[in-house]
């Protein structure tokens, strides 16, 4: 992953600097209420390069000429000087297409932020750029727990349709209600458990700690677990995972994708 202590770009440090890769918007979806899927055109190789989990430069709403940033040789970010308003946040590529150049990116409207503003505001020919890409960090295992909220249903999707056919498991998936569900492509053997918050404000819900803290730990050692939703709560379940599972770092992967009441630093 990229990094955002490079200093300015000038100075014999900085020779060799690249380009970032920019992206044009060419379609946008509402596919439920609050997720607006942006299908985003660009290069194959800067398409093939942008995920599973992707950097992504966020320019300020209605900036048509970003001041994008440039990267050094070693992928830090190399920042403009003065204001340019770009912000650097971690999202997921849903679907990659290197060969046609399309990139599909599902944004949740939470309504604060920038990506989030950027994501309400996306139209036909709006600007993004991508710099530096990292996966999911899953392992294979015959039996997996998948875990998350609205903002990991892109990397969760993407799991479930890798998962062997004959993988079994369970995913709890956390939503704001019936109408946020998504259809998802899993193996038969997995169970899809969605749990509605039901009016309370995301990253306020026990749902998932409850869901994960009511299961026992299944029989074996062939078990990954994969966790992404607000920090508080993979902090939680990460800790019953270690602790009443006994699972292994090598077997259990938990991440915050967001912080209540905070702005998300992008991943280092
Ligand atoms: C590896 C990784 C992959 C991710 N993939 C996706 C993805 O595919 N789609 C996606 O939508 N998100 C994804 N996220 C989460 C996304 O990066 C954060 O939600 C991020 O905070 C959004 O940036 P922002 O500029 O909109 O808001 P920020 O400036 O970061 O935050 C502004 C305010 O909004 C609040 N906020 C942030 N996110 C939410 C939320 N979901 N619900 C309610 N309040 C929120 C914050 O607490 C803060 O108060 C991913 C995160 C990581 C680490």
């Amino acid at each position: 992953m990229t990094s955002l202590d490079a200093p300015g770009p000038d100075g014999p440090a900085h020779e060799g600097l690249r380009p970032v890769d920019v992206l044009s918007v060419t379609a946008v979806t509402d596919v439920t209420p609050s997720v607006r899927r942006v299908l985003l055109a660009g290069a194959p190789d800067a398409v093939a390069a942008a995920g599973p989990t992707v950097n992504l430069l966020v320019p300020r709403v209605g900036d048509a000429e970003p001041r994008w940033p440039r990267i050094q040789r070693d992928g830090r970010i190399v920042w403009p000087e003065g204001s340019h308003g770009i912000a650097l946040r971690s999202y997921t590529a849903r679907r990659q297409d290197a060969v046609a150049g399309e990139l599909e990116i599902d944004f949740v409207l939470h309504g604060d932020g920038p990506a989030a503003a950027w994501a309400a505001a996306a139209a036909p020919g709006a600007l993004l750029a991508v710099a530096g890409a990292a996966s999911l960090a899953e392992r294979p295992a015959s039996w997996l727990l998948l875990v998350g909220d609205e903002t990991a249903l892109p990397a969760i999707s993407r799991l479930l349709a890798a998962a062997g056919p004959g993988t079994t498991g369970v995913a709890f998936l956390e939503v704001a209600g019936p109408e946020e569900e998504q259809p998802l492509t899993a193996p038969p053997g997995i169970e899809i458990r969605w749990l509605h918050r039901d009016g309370t404000p995301p990253g306020e819900s026990t749902l998932l700690v409850d869901a994960v803290a009511a299961l026992d730990r299944p029989a074996g050692d062939d078990v990954f677990a994969w966790v992404g939703a607000e920090s508080a709560a993979v902090r939680t379940i990460r800790a019953d995972l270690r602790g009443r599972w006994g699972l292994t770092r090598a077997q259990h992967h938990a991440i915050g994708y967001w912080r209540r009441g905070r702005a998300m630093a992008p991943a280092g």
